[in-house]
């Protein structure tokens, strides 16, 4: 309910107009699938709540995830503002008590005028998942930015807008001066998620740790490959997928691209290309294809006490009929499920992207042209063609 009292009792003239650039956010809100996106007004907050971050959306990125939801095969609460990847300026930080630059939880190095990522989920803080298990993006009263309906809070609640409010639970991170908006915008969705998937406190603790295999090269496999060979600092990884461009991106980011065409002989010569190097099998495997076929490769290229970390089949079809305990108990396989991830995560993606923004083509993935929030559809309509890992769309250039 915010701020539409101060939108409604507006008076007059050249004052209007300043009033009204200041108290209204626009929104693309999807209705309905099959209908294209509807740019909207929506009532900036007159005042912010202890700890809510009014953020100024630079750039966001369109996801899959908002590619299946526009197009029916995902389910999400209409009408609502969609997006959830970006980077914004904060405009202007909620507090009761002071005045100026305040503290604010979990963020109290931040200040108006700082650029920010936020974490996707916003948590509360204190139920058993937040603190004693460590995943606060499993919170008991979990809110997620760009599945939220209109009508909850502010309704602006995703990053297709020229404005999103962050609520209190919601974890910002200050991007450095040298790093580009555009740049960091998939970082708060495809990397930290990454950085979790592959968290080097969880990878093996014995062995080399030298050689893993990705499965599926969107830019989630393609940042995989990015985080093994330059955080992990492994010799080798080897990228399997169906797409010959997407695997020529990855060979950029320092993979070895294996192309999959799908029949038996295939299957055996990639593990035998993989077998000459490693023996004994690769260290790590990672999944981030979605399809759970992929599963019986990873797990025979896996070596003894190998790490398995699932990340794709974020999807009820993905029994695993080909995996046997048997096969996980005599190879002592470490098998992980990860979704989404923390905010120590998210401070770790960002500071892999300062520390390697130089020797990683991070602009490659990205659409060359960034599209207008008033273009949200054509945007759409390029991120369904895959030609490019993300789309940007400029959410200040209305
Ligand atoms: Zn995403
Ligand atoms: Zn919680």
């Amino acid at each position: 309910m915010h701020g539409r009292k101060a939108a409604c009792t507006l008076r007059g003239g050249w004052n209007r107009l300043q009033l009204r650039r200041a108290t209204k956010a626009v929104a693309a809100v999807f209705h309905e699938v099959g209908k294209p996106l509807e740019l909207q007004e929506i009532p900036l907050p007159d005042k912010l709540n202890e700890g809510e971050l009014l953020v100024r959306m630079e750039v966001a990125t369109i996801c899959g995830s908002d590619l299946h939801t526009v197009s029916g095969k995902r389910q999400e609460p209409m009408p609502l503002v969609l997006g959830h990847e970006g980077v914004g300026v904060i405009e202007r930080i909620g507090s009761d008590i002071f005045s100026g630059n305040r503290p604010r939880h979990r963020g109290w190095k931040l200040q108006e005028g700082d650029r920010v990522t936020f974490s996707v989920a916003d948590s509360c803080g204190l139920c058993p998942e937040c603190t004693l298990h460590k995943l606060p993006q499993k919170c008991v009263s979990l809110m997620k930015y760009g599945h939220s309906r209109i009508s909850e809070g502010s309704g602006l609640n995703g990053t297709y807008a020229s404005h999103i409010l962050l609520r209190p639970g919601t974890h910002a991170v200050k991007l450095p001066n040298q790093l580009s908006s555009r740049v960091c915008a998939p970082a708060n969705c495809a990397l930290a998620t990454v950085v979790n998937a592959l968290d080097m406190a969880r990878l093996p603790r014995y062995g080399a740790n030298k050689s893993a295999v990705v499965q599926g090269v969107g830019l989630l496999g393609i940042y995989a490959v990015a985080w093994l060979r330059k955080r992990v600092g492994m010799d080798s990884v080897f990228c399997l997928d169906t797409d010959a461009e997407r695997l020529k991106t990855a060979k950029r980011f320092g993979g070895i691209p294996l192309l999959v065409t799908g029949d038996d002989q295939d299957v055996l010569e990639r593990s035998r290309t993989i077998r000459e190097m490693y023996p004994r099998g690769v260290d790590v495997a990672v999944e981030m294809t979605g399809a759970k076929h992929v599963i019986h490769e990873g797990v025979q290229l896996l070596r003894n006490g190998g790490h398995y970390s699932f990340t794709g089949m974020v999807h009820p079809d993905s029994q695993l009929s080909s995996l046997t305990g048997e096969t996980i108990i005599r190879k002592c396989l470490t098998i992980r499920g990860v979704h989404n991830y923390t905010p120590w995560n998210l401070e770790e993606a960002v500071k892999f992207l300062d520390e390697f923004r130089e020797e990683l083509p991070l602009e490659s993935v990205l659409s060359p042209t960034s599209y207008r929030l008033s273009q949200i559809n054509e945007a759409f309509q390029q991120a369904h063609t895959g030609s490019y890992c993300r789309v940007v769309v400029d959410c200040q250039n209305i």
